[in-house]
């Protein structure tokens, strides 16, 4: 059997599965089962795969049946451009998320050492992009849980940055913090409603509780973030934050009453997916 007819038979598999995009997802497969990259594929196609490259694509194939994400399979992902490890335990970096980016980088433009902190930050995703994209920054990325932490750690060590500083610790006190100051906080926040997590597609069951959990009305972390950081920051300290649909206006209510001026921007779809607060 050849590379494609293989990665064919796979996408049929999934599709009759019901998995969505089967042919996307049975494409990383393949390439990850042969060891080849998305621009070899097209080289290597018609090559004969050996029956250990098909047994090991056939497990791969039913793991993504039995529900589990595409990317916790592959064990790496892209965001901004950038490669970041993920496997159970740590939520998968999304590209709405780059938003938060996108905002960070215009801010921190013409800035000569800027401190930012992100705050919940899982795999760093966020904390690393803007690390390497402003390497005269000090970057702290504060996280609860141990096993994202591992993560953590791996992703700075394969992006090779610097810059970044991790703590372990709970966003519930920004003494974590000792006295640092930051120009910009950015955070990801757990932000679904406790009753909607065994709603979830399956795949996102695979990720943790932990990262999705934002208590009964999704915003308790907004809460602690207005009550402990914006409380606490000196004017001018700018803060943006990703947040679920329909959640926009209940946080910009609240960072408002914060004193801070707000807005919020939309995603690729018109939902407003990220409040931006500037401290009065
Ligand atoms: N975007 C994720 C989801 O809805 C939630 C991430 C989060 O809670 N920060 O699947």
């Amino acid at each position: 059997m050849t590379v494609n007819e293989l990665y064919r038979q796979g996408a049929e598999m999934l599709d009759y599965a019901f998995v969505e995009n089967a042919f996307f997802d049975a494409r990383w497969l393949i390439e990850k089962a042969v060891g080849i990259d998305a621009n070899q594929f097209a080289l290597k196609k018609d090559k004969k795969v050996s029956s250990k490259q098909e047994v090991e694509f056939l497990s791969l194939i039913r793991r993504r049946i039995a529900g589990e994400p595409l990317q916790y399979i592959l064990g790496e992902w892209e965001f901004m451009g950038y490669p970041f490890c993920v496997g159970e335990g740590v939520l998968i970096p999304r590209p709405e998320t780059e938003l938060l980016v996108d905002f960070a980088k215009e801010r921190l433009n013409g800035k000569t050492s800027p401190v930012i902190f992100d705050l919940c930050s899982g795999s760093g995703c966020i904390a690393i992009s803007i690390a390497k994209l402003f390497p005269k920054a000090k970057v702290y990325a504060v996280e609860k849980s141990h096993e994202a932490c591992v993560y953590l750690k791996k992703n700075i060590k394969l992006n090779k940055v610097k810059n970044v500083e991790l703590i372990q610790g709970d966003i519930a006190s920004s003494l974590i913090l000792k006295g640092v100051t930051p120009d910009l906080i950015l955070s990801n926040p757990p932000y679904v409603e406790t009753d909607e997590i065994p709603r979830l597609q399956k795949e996102v069951q695979h990720e943790p509780v932990m990262a999705l959990d934002g208590g009964k009305d999704g915003l308790d972390f907004y809460k602690i973030l207005a009550t402990e950081w914006i409380a606490k920051m000196p004017a001018g300290t700018v803060m943006a934050v990703e947040c679920g649909e329909s959640q926009a206006e209940d946080i910009s209510q609240m960072f408002f009453l914060s004193k801070c001026d707000v807005d919020t921007i939309n995603d690729l779809s018109g939902i407003p997916r990220v409040v931006t607060a500037i401290k009065r």
